[in-house]
């Protein structure tokens, strides 16, 4: 079959509607003319890094109308990004950089500690400042006018929840479908304007700039969270959608008090993680429009999406897969699932990966006849909607009886006292496994009290048997508990406690 090809997509966008706005950073607005002029200027100083089509270079930079401009170059170049993110250490930068064998690495003066370090450790590596870059001469850049939807675009590696990160090969053909497949769902309106608080190194961050590109539709980009802020950007920018991870949401939420966003904004796009029902509750009191969703780096942003009408007969539902997705659940024997029985979530469609950058093996146990294994599990209901429970890796079997961590811990943090909670299981001779939490509170806490408050929101089997208050929940760069961190930490105790 003959590769498919489609327009640059910055290209058309700037030869189908370049007056209108696109890019709102700061007190600058740029119009898809200018945001093309921008990408194509960057492309012809980019020339001067001896990158050309095909390559791989890392680019490290925090939220900024630049970063999209650079974003766009290595596209109008067919250069492949690595997309790395700001909050990890040097060290950990390092690995992915040699992980991907970039030669290149773009990045800005803000994080020059950060690669002065990265320099160290890979002295042949070429480091550039986009400060520098910008003033480097230009050279008339080949435009790519053509993108074959099956070339990858760029790479971003996984949070590192489970073990450590996966470069994940994303085409511009998961990009454009994520982007489809999200507008059908949503719908698309002129008014559409989209606010980017996510880090745009993330797919959460990213997918929007390639949604703005693709509608003809204004993003907002702001580079820091504060909730006093974004209730005011929503405010004073006519903003429509936007993206947010649980924590943000919380913040919002208690921000607004009895406040109302305004009737314009008509999606809070909420993924990354589990929401506790206590946070989704509140936001349907005040009429956020929360929209559900499940997704992560391996399917380019949202691949599973529940709307509000649904959001109250469904709530804690992810939704359904999106209009080019699919999903199954399958049972321990490899077969699917049936009628709520919890399984590994597998998933197929065009927004979905090709596979990890440099790991064929992986990538062949991974993906089978399209079929990508997430590693999270979940069941459908009887209508078909998705319910993520877990990962694989963090289920807890208790007396026979699946607990799901992540379950038990937004019963947790529901507790007025408790600002944190992690579960793990431990081994345990009568039950195989029990849970056991670890908590960040706000005042001393009566752990009796507390397992009576579980007792009443939970089953007995679930209830942590240990309750162990430390000073910070690990959380990896993307905010994800470090479960794995946890278990360690305990071998720990365990250690101390029989010297
Ligand atoms: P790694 O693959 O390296 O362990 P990661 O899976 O955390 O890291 P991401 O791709 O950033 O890296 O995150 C995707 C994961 O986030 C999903 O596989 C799932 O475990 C979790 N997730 C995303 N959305 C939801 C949701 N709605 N409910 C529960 N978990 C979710
Ligand atoms: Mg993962």
């Amino acid at each position: 079959m003959a590769n498919q090809v489609m327009p640059n997509l910055l290209l058309k966008r700037a030869f189908l509607t370049p007056d209108r706005p696109a890019i709102q950073f700061k007190n600058e607005t740029y119009s898809f003319k200018e945001v093309y002029e921008k990408s194509y200027q960057i492309a012809g100083q980019l020339i001067h890094l001896g990158l050309t089509k095909g390559d791989y270079a890392g680019v490290l930079l925090s939220n900024h109308a630049e970063t999209a401009f650079i974003y766009l170059a290595f596209q109008l170049l067919d250069i492949k990004a690595v997309i790395l993110n700001n909050r990890l250490t040097a060290e950990e930068i390092a690995w992915q950089l040699t992980d991907s064998k970039a030669v290149v690495l773009i990045t800005e003066t803000a994080f020059a500690c950060k690669y002065e370090e990265i320099y160290k450790a890979l002295p042949e590596l070429t480091v550039t400042s986009k400060e520098e870059l910008f003033s480097a001469d230009f050279i008339e850049p080949i435009i790519t006018e053509e993108i074959n939807l099956d070339d990858v675009c760029t790479v971003m590696y996984t949070s590192g929840t489970t073990g450590h990160p996966k470069g994940v090969l994303q085409t511009y053909g998961n990009h454009w479908w994520s982007a489809v497949g999200s507008a059908l769902n949503l719908g698309l309106s002129e008014k559409d304007c989209w606010l980017c608080v996510v880090p745009m190194f993330h797919i959460s961050g990213y997918s929007i700039l390639i949604r703005s590109i693709v509608y003809g539709m204004r993003m907002v980009i702001q580079d820091t969270f504060n909730e006093k802020e974004i209730i005011k950007a929503i405010q004073n920018e006519k903003v429509t959608i936007m993206s947010v991870v649980s924590t943000m949401l919380i913040r919002i939420e208690a921000e607004l008090g009895d406040n109302k966003l305004p009737e314009e904004f008509r999606c809070m796009l909420l993924g990354g993680g589990p929401a506790s029902k206590t946070l989704l509750e509140n936001c349907m009191v005040k009429g956020i429009p929360v929209f559900q969703t499940y997704g992560m780096t391996e399917t380019a942003s949202q691949i599973v999406t529940l709307s509000p009408e649904y959001s109250l007969s469904k709530l804690g539902s992810a939704g359904k897969p999106l209009f080019p997705s699919q999903l199954k659940i399958m049972d321990p024997n490899g077969e699917e699932a049936r009628g709520k029985t919890a399984g590994e979530i597998i998933v197929k469609g065009p927004n979905v990966t090709i596979g990890y950058l440099n790991r064929e093996e992986e990538s062949s146990e991974k993906i089978v006849n399209g079929w990508f294994s997430t590693g999270d599990i979940g069941y459908l209901d009887e209508d078909g909607f998705l319910y993520v429970l877990d990962r694989r890796s963090d289920l807890i079997i208790s007396g026979g009886e699946n607990v799901y961590p992540a379950e038990v811990e937004g019963v947790l943090t529901s507790h007025p006292d408790i600002v944190d909670a992690g579960v793990i299981g431990v081994e345990d001779e009568n039950w195989g496994e029990v849970p056991i939490a670890f908590l960040t509170t706000k005042t001393e806490i009566d752990k009796d009290k507390i397992s009576t408050f579980c007792l009443q929101k939970l089953a007995k089997y679930k209830v942590p048997k240990q309750l162990y208050i430390i000073d910070q929940i690990p959380r990896n760069a993307a905010k994800k508990i470090l479960r794995r961190e946890l278990r360690q930490y305990l071998k720990e105790l365990k250690r101390q406690d029989c010297n």
